[in-house]
C-alpha cells in the first residue's frame, strides 16, 4: 500500500484520456447555471511538475501530453481535445508545449473550471480525498496556494468512505441537487476493484442522478476485466445511462531491428461514466480517433466508445 505515486504517471496516456473526458463532461454540466458538488475520491497531489525527477524517471508524460501537444500531432483538433490542450496550456503561460513544466491533476482541472469568470457566481464546491502520507500534505499545500477558502475542502481520509457522507449533495436554491464524482484509485490493492463497484452501487442508491466517472486500467487481471462489466450492470439495474471509452496506445516497437520491444508498462485504460451528459458521446467520437492517431505507438493500439441506457 502507498507505493503508488501519481507524480510518476502524471500526463501519461491514461491521464490524457481521463482528464479529456472529465473536462468535456464538466463543460456540459456547467452550461446550466446551478451549483455543482464536485468530488474527487482519489485526488493525488493536484498539480505535477513535468520536469522533476519522478516525471523524468518514468518518461510517461513524453508518451502522453507531450506527444499530444507537439506541433503537428493533431491537425484541426476536435473541440474537446482543443479545450483540454488549452487548459493544460493555461498552466504554462507563454511557454511552448515542448517546454511545459506543469500538469494539472484532476483537482486543479476541476478548480480551474469552477473559477472561470462565468462560473464564479454559481458557487460550485470541490471535495478532495487523498490518503497517501506524503501526497496528502502536498495536496493540502497546493490547494492552499489557490486561496479558494471554503469552496475547496481537502480530507486525508479514505475516499470510498468519505463519498458516502457527501451524497446526496446539498440542495441549491430552487431545490436542485447536482454532483459529479470522479473515482480514480491506483488499484494498487486488488480490493479496490470491489470497492469501486460497491461505491457505485451505494452511490446510485443515495443519489441516482449524480454523474459518476470511474477510471480503470486495462490489464491482464480478472478483476480489471470484470469491473467495467459490473459497472454497466449496476447502471442498467438503476435505469441510468452510461458511456464507456477506452484507449490503448499499444506496445512500443523495438528501437532497433532485433531488439526486444520496450517493456510495455500500462498500455491501455478506460473510463466508465454513469449518467453521461447527452452530447458527450458525440464529442468523444470526434476526439478519440485523434487521440489514438497522436498517441498510438504499435501493436494492439485502438480505442472504443460505447454507450447505452
Ligand atoms: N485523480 C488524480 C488525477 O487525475 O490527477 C490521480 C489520482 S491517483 C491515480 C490515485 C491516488 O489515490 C493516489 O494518490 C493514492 O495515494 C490515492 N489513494 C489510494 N487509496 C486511497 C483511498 N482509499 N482514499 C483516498 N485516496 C487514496
Amino acid at each position: 500500500m502507498f507505493s503508488y505515486r501519481h507524480a510518476f504517471h502524471a500526463g501519461n496516456h491514461a491521464d490524457v484520456l481521463k482528464h479529456l473526458i472529465l473536462l468535456a463532461t464538466l463543460r456540459h454540466l456547467m452550461r446550466k447555471p446551478a451549483p455543482l458538488t464536485l468530488i474527487d475520491t482519489h485526488a493525488g497531489t493536484g498539480l505535477y511538475r513535468l520536469d522533476d525527477g519522478a516525471a523524468r524517471v518514468s518518461g510517461e508524460a513524453l508518451e502522453g501530453i507531450a506527444r499530444l501537444a507537439a506541433p503537428g500531432a493533431v491537425a484541426g483538433p476536435a473541440p474537446a481535445l482543443a479545450d483540454y490542450l488549452a487548459l493544460v496550456a493555461s498552466f504554462n503561460p507563454g511557454v511552448a508545449p515542448s517546454d511545459w513544466r506543469l500538469y494539472p491533476g484532476s483537482p486543479f482541472l476541476m478548480h480551474a473550471l469552477m473559477t472561470e469568470p462565468e462560473r464564479t457566481a454559481v458557487h460550485d464546491r470541490l471535495k478532495l480525498f487523498e490518503l497517501h502520507p506524503t501526497d496528502a500534505p502536498s495536496l493540502h499545500t497546493h490547494i492552499a496556494q489557490l486561496e479558494a477558502g471554503r469552496r475547496v475542502a481537502v480530507a486525508r481520509q479514505d475516499g470510498f468512505e468519505g463519498l458516502k457522507g457527501l451524497l446526496p449533495p446539498p440542495a441549491a436554491e430552487g431545490g436542485s441537487r447536482r454532483a459529479l464524482v470522479l473515482i480514480d484509485p491506483s488499484y494498487e490493492i486488488k480490493s479496490d476493484y470491489g470497492k469501486v463497484g460497491a461505491a457505485i452501487q451505494d452511490s446510485l442508491k443515495r443519489f441516482s442522478t449524480g454523474v459518476y466517472l470511474i477510471w480503470y486500467p486495462i490489464i491482464a487481471r480478472p478483476e480489471a476485466h470484470s469491473l467495467p462489466r459490473r459497472l454497466k450492470t449496476l447502471a442498467q439495474q438503476a435505469g441510468r445511462g452510461w458511456l464507456q471509452a477506452t484507449l490503448s496506445i499499444g506496445t512500443a516497437p523495438a528501437a532497433r531491428a532485433g531488439d526486444e520491444p520496450q517493456r510495455p508498462g500500462l498500455t491501455a485504460s478506460g473510463l466508465f461514466v454513469v449518467n453521461p451528459p447527452h452530447p458527450l458521446a458525440e464529442a468523444l467520437g470526434l476526439a478519440l480517433p485523434q487521440l489514438l492517431h497522436a498517441l498510438g505507438r504499435g501493436r494492439g493500439q485502438g480505442y472504443t466508445l460505447d454507450s447505452g441506457g
